[in-house]
C-alpha cells in the first residue's frame, strides 16, 4: 500500500535552503503501514540549494516567481508537476501527504503575493504540483501535513485512505454483483457515520433498477463511494451509528450491561471518553453473540488499531 509524500517530509534535504522538514507522524508511524513514495518537483528542476520561489498574482493569473532574481519559472514548474503527477498515477497510490504552505506542494492556503514586490499576500493559493496531482486523480485522498496535526482531520484522512485501498482491491478482484453487495454492506455503518444520504445513493446504484451492465455499475459505484468516503464524519452521526449497532443485541444483554454501554455512548457523545472505549465494548458483544453482519462492518475495525486514532477524544467534532 503506497502513499505519495513530499520528499522533504521524509527528511530528505531537498528544500530550497538544503534542509529537510522531517515529520514525526509520517516517518515514525505511517512508515510502518505504507510504502512512502517521495516526490520533490523543485529539486529535480532547480537542484538544491536553490533560490526560493513564491506564487504571485500577475493580472489575475497565478505565476511562480523566484524571490531574488524575479525570474518567472511557472512553465518549468508546471511541466515537472505534470510529469510527476503522471508518475504518481502510475505508482498506484492510495493517498498523498503534501508539505503545507509550499508554492509547489501546498494543498490550500498557500500565500499568493501581490505583483508589486511587497510582502502583501492572501492565503488562497494551491501549489502547482499538488494541483496537478489532484487534477490527474480527483478522488485520491490528499492532505497537507499541517492539517494532520488536527486529530479529527487525521482520523478522517486515514479512514479515507484505507477505504480507498479497500475499494481498489475489490475492483481488481474480478468483482461480481454478489461481491459488490457484500462490499457495499460492509461499509454501511462507516458511511452512515459520514452521511446516511450517501449510503442511500450507493444503495440505489447497487439495487440497479435500470439493469445496467456490471462494468458501468461499478464505475458509478466507484465515483459515489469515493465521494462518500471523502466526507468528514462527526460526533453526532457516529453516536447514532453506535446506537444502531447496539440495537442488534440490546435484547440479548442484561439491563445492567445495556445501561453501561448506553452511558458509555453518552460519555462519548459528550466528549468525556474516546470512541475506542465504546468500540471495544461493542466488539466484545459482537464477538460474544458471533453476529456475522456486524463482524464484517468496517466501522468497527477501519484500520490497524495500533494507529490509535480513535483513542483521542478530539478525533471527533
Ligand atoms: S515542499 Fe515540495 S518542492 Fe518543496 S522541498 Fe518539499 S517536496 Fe520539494
Amino acid at each position: 500500500m503506497k502513499i505519495g509524500i513530499s520528499a522533504c517530509l521524509l527528511g530528505e534535504k531537498c528544500r530550497y535552503d538544503g534542509a529537510g522538514n522531517k515529520d514525526d507522524f509520517v516517518v515514525n508511524q505511517l512508515a510502518s503501514y505504507f510504502k512512502l513514495v517521495p516526490y520533490c518537483p523543485e529539486a529535480i528542476i532547480f537542484g538544491t540549494p536553490r533560490e526560493s520561489i513564491r506564487l504571485v498574482d500577475v493580472d489575475g493569473e497565478v505565476r511562480v516567481i523566484s524571490n531574488k532574481l524575479q525570474k518567472d519559472v511557472t512553465k518549468e514548474l508546471e511541466e515537472i508537476s505534470y510529469t510527476l503527477a503522471l508518475k504518481a498515477f502510475d505508482d498506484h497510490l492510495c493517498g498523498f501527504i503534501f508539505k503545507s504552505k509550499s508554492p509547489s506542494c501546498g494543498v490550500e492556503r498557500v500565500k499568493l503575493y501581490q505583483n508589486n514586490g511587497s510582502n502583501m499576500c492572501e492565503k488562497k493559493g494551491t501549489g502547482l504540483f499538488a494541483k496537478a496531482v489532484q487534477q490527474k486523480q480527483p478522488f485520491l485522498p490528499v492532505e497537507d501535513e499541517g492539517r494532520l496535526n488536527d486529530p479529527w482531520l487525521k482520523e478522517n484522512f486515514l479512514m479515507q485512505i484505507f477505504a480507498y485501498r479497500d475499494l481498489d482491491i475489490f475492483l481488481q478482484s474480478e468483482p461480481t454483483m454478489h461481491k459488490l453487495i457484500e462490499f457495499h454492506t460492509s461499509y454501511k455503518y462507516l458511511i452512515y457515520a459520514k452521511s446516511q444520504q450517501s449510503y442511500k445513493v450507493l444503495g440505489a446504484i447497487v439495487a440497479n433498477s435500470e439493469k445496467k451492465k456490471l462494468a458501468s455499475l461499478l464505475q458509478e459505484y466507484k465515483v459515489s463511494f469515493l465521494t462518500a468516503i471523502a466526507l468528514k464524519g462527526d460526533r453526532k452521526k457516529t453516536y447514532n451509528v453506535l446506537l444502531h449497532i447496539l440495537g442488534y443485541f440490546k435484547k440479548d444483554i442484561s439491563p445492567e450491561e445495556k445501561e453501561h454501554i448506553l452511558s458509555s455512548c453518552d460519555e462519548y457523545k459528550e466528549g468525556i471518553i474516546p470512541l475506542i472505549a465504546v468500540i471495544k465494548l461493542l466488539n466484545l458483544y459482537v464477538k460474544r453473540f458471533d453476529h456475522p453482519y456486524l463482524k464484517k462492518q468496517k466501522f468497527l475495525n477501519p484500520y490497524p488499531k495500533e494507529l490509535a486514532l480513535r483513542s483521542d477524544v478530539k478525533a471527533y467534532k
